[in-house]
């Protein structure tokens, strides 16, 4: 059987699969891509289903969902593919229950849960110290940081325990941790928690759904449709669903991309799913290193170290996030972190001294 020829094989239709394509259609449009892609829909970690609502049905989003301004290469994508975002819709009486059946049922409506004047001092002299070392994280290279090596072998529980105090907050950093990173703050590098936070303009920018934010904005009709549109540009006829592929094969002139159904030779190759997941295309039979699949090694390309391809393949998927935003400077996060205080202190004065400013 006589392999397929393509310029550009890329594997993984979500976005950035598709984004890669659409980048590389606009500043070459001659060039034969080919997507594949293992489910039968695009959009891979965005994903947005009709369920019905109160005023009919309505599309919901499953996995990614949030932009916001300062995140500027998908506020110009969106732009550009004709698309509308909303705001989040943020105002109102929120509910918060951790801590147990026994625990007590608050309500709050910044943000933020409300907090008592002890965790709100203890928040707020954490948060100075992890912006303080946010400050110094390489953000696109974070093993320059420097005492990177000290920062990456503690994890945010280990950190928390030695500069918070009170248990609270300790709490409150337990659930800001499963809900932004899906992941207990045991699980996770304080290295690329501080990482995190540096691109995000700080740990509350990050936390929040007021302007400039991580959760300021929804798009309309659900995310997926950014993936929808992309397939579009790039042709459907150029996106292979149902293709999941198996090896990557290259040798000095050419890569070889093999699906269970089709072979297909390329000059370059983009692999965009999780590492742990092109671990897996290694081989069709075993599960070998990434190494394997991204340079089976036939003559003089490089083979990633040993080390890297035991943290690609041992990291599930929780281990892995990608950055959507870099904001420069601090500036950004200490204006909602005293926004913040001021209105902690405001609700604080209005319950205990019956008075407001
Ligand atoms: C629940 C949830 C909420 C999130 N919320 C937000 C948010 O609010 N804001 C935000 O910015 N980000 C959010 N994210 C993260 C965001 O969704 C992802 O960073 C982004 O979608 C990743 O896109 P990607 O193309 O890099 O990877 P993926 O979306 O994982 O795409 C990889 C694709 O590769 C395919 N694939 C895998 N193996 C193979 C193979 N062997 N052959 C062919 N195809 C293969 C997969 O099926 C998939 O379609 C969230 C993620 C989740 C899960």
């Amino acid at each position: 059987m006589t392999a397929e020829i393509w310029d550009v094989i890329i594997v993984g239709a979500g976005l950035s699969g598709l984004s890669a394509a659409h980048l590389l259609r606009k500043r070459d449009a001659t060039l034969k891509i080919l997507v594949l892609e293992g489910k039968n829909r695009v959009g891979g970690r965005t994903v947005s289903y009709e369920i019905p609502a109160a005023s009919g049905a309505d599309l919901w989003d499953f996995g990614g969902q949030w932009v916001t301004s300062t995140q500027t290469h998908v506020m110009e994508l969106i732009k550009e593919l004709g698309l509308e975002v909303y705001s989040q819709f943020n105002t109102g009486k929120k509910v918060l229950h951790v801590g147990g059946p026994t625990a007590r049922v608050r309500t709050y409506t910044s943000s933020i849960p409300a907090l008592s004047p002890l965790v709100l001092l203890d928040l707020t002299l954490l948060l100075w110290k992890i912006d303080t070392l946010s400050g110094t994280v390489c953000v696109h290279d974070p093993l320059k940081t420097p005492n990177a090596v000290e920062l990456d072998s503690m994890t945010l529980h280990s950190y928390i325990e030695q500069h918070a105090w009170t248990a609270e907050l300790k709490e409150q950093i337990g659930v800001c941790s499963r809900s932004v990173f899906g992941m207990e703050p045991s699980q996770m590098s304080f290295l690329f928690f501080l990482m995190y936070s540096a691109a995000a303009g700080g740990l509350l920018a990050l936390l929040e759904s007021t302007p400039g934010c991580a959760q300021e904005f929804k798009i309309k009709g659900g995310t997926q449709q950014l993936s929808k549109c992309l397939a579009e540009r790039v042709g459907w006829k150029n996106v292979r669903l149902g293709s999941a592929v198996t090896t990557i094969w290259q040798d000095a002139e050419w890569a070889r991309v093999t699906t269970n159904n089709d072979t297909f030779l390329c000059r370059a190759v983009i692999v965009t799913c999780p590492p742990h997941l092109a671990g897996q295309c290694a081989s069709p039979t075993s599960v070998e290193s990434l190494n394997e699949i991204l340079t089976h090694a036939e003559g003089k390309y490089p083979t990633l170290s040993s080390a890297l391809s035991n943290v690609a393949n041992c990291a599930s998927m929780h281990f892995h996030q990608h950055i959507s935003s870099i904001f420069s400077g601090s500036r950004v996060w200490k204006s909602h972190w005293l926004k913040y205080i001021l209105s902690e202190v405001r609700a604080w004065a209005r319950g205990l001294l019956g008075f407001d400013f």
